[in-house]
């Protein structure tokens, strides 16, 4: 990996600290000894949906609150998200339920009302190298999730984050999601060596989301705990009172029971 380029010593590498580095919310540490479990739907999409969800997936063991209302769908003719409307929902049920919350900012102009009612800001894929948002971003003092291109290198998704870290923002997480590959069975590829590879490299948390990384509900399980063993500080799961429902990515959305499941094993794996 070179980057004597862009600079002698970027940001993102351990060198700058003398540990890892932790994003510390009220109801959760990422990158604490404990992993972060981030759940939601992929879309905010009814009060009523929002308000379950945070009821449930809190006594399920979730932390963190996801949910979208600025959606960068594929297509502009499918649903775009609530808008303010949605963070609003959300703010009130996550408040409710004691969560802490993200939700994406797809532009640099929407952070004062993005940061105005969640917790922690996404970077979706497609804006990964977006770099004003990213330096709107780094000037600002909101936590980052920041994900992975579908296209990108380690070094391109590292450099993207010196970009929040080098305005001031050190308060920056990295989220696996899968990469583009020659597969087609699956949604993407999701790239768990990479994900032990960058923990020997960096001091930055990093996240790992199996439902846009495989797109296939039967698989989020599994991934799940092996992103874990990977040495994943946590996960982000789109998780759907009516999965089969859910107005956006309905094939990867799984039930609450699903997901119960999947803190039970964990809990039970590390216990014995
Ligand atoms: C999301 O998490 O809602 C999302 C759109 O993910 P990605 O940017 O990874 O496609
Ligand atoms: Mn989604």
């Amino acid at each position: 990996m070179t980057t004597s380029e862009h600079s002698p010593s970027p940001l993102w590498q351990k060198q700058h600290t003398s540990h890892n580095s932790t994003i510390d919310l009220s109801f959760t540490c990422i990158g604490g000894t404990a992993p972060t479990w981030i759940a939601g739907p992929c879309t905010i999409e009814s009060q009523e949906q929002i308000m379950l969800s945070a009821k449930t997936l809190k006594s399920l063991g979730a932390t963190l609150l996801r949910g979208g209302a600025f959606k960068p769908r594929t297509s502009p003719y499918t649903f775009q998200g609530h808008g303010e409307k949605a963070l609003v929902w959300m703010q009130e049920a996550a408040s409710r339920h004691s969560l802490n919350t993200i939700s994406e900012v797809m532009s640099a102009e929407d952070i004062p009302l993005l940061s105005h009612y969640v917790d922690v800001l996404q970077v979706g894929a497609r804006n990964m190298q977006n770099t004003h948002l990213l330096k709107a971003l780094g000037k600002q003092h909101k936590p980052v999730l920041l994900k992975r291109g579908p296209c990108a290198t380690y070094h391109e998704w590292l450099m993207a984050a010196d970009y929040i870290l080098h305005g001031g923002n050190t308060q920056v997480c990295l989220c696996e999601r899968g990469i583009r590959t020659f597969e087609s069975a699956t949604r993407n590829t999701l790239d768990l060596a990479g994900v032990a590879y960058l923990k020997t490299i960096t001091h930055l948390p990093i996240l790992v989301d199996p439902s846009h990384g495989t797109g296939l509900r039967q698989l989020i399980a599994p991934m799940t705990h092996a992103a874990l063993a990977a040495g994943a500080d946590g996960t982000m799961i789109e998780v759907h009172p009516q999965p089969e429902q859910s107005v956006s990515d309905a094939e990867q959305a799984i039930h609450f029971s699903d997901y119960a499941s999947i803190i039970d094993h964990y809990k039970k794996t590390i216990c014995t």
